[in-house]
């Protein structure tokens, strides 16, 4: 599959890919909004509407907009048809960095829907 940015740019998405992509996104706002005061800004992607997936703006610092950005990029990237668990997929999306701060976002995030009951957002996305 190519993986040019045309072929990413697309209108509809699979209930899968807006929930992964709709996760992605509150799991990021969550731990930017608790962890990180300074400039920020209503987030938005290149590739389509944000909005179309998730109703509510969310506000990212340059960093976390950063994250989001290449995560994004990346689940649209996705060669995988279904798209395996994260942990055990051959293809790995996050690297260095990017790794190391998925992961403490998403073990940040996710405790902090457990302490506000909202255990119904966790799920798989966990890497
Ligand atoms: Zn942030």
């Amino acid at each position: 599959m190519e993986a040019s940015e045309m072929n990413l740019r697309k209108t509809g998405f699979s209930k899968k890919e807006k929930d992964d992509i709709r996760t992605l996104m509150k799991f990021v706002g969550i731990y930017c909004r608790e962890n990180h005061n300074g400039e920020k800004a209503p987030f938005s992607f290149k590739l389509f509407d944000t909005k179309e997936i998730e109703k509510k703006e969310i506000l990212l610092c340059p960093d976390c907009a950063r994250l989001v950005t290449y995560g994004l990029t990346m689940r649209l990237k996705c060669p995988h048809d279904p798209k395996p668990m994260c942990k055990k997929c051959e293809t790995q999306c996050y690297h260095g960095d990017y790794k190391s701060k998925i992961r403490e976002v998403m073990k940040f995030s996710g405790l902090y829907l457990v302490k506000h009951g909202r255990v119904d957002m966790l799920y798989h996305y966990l890497i």
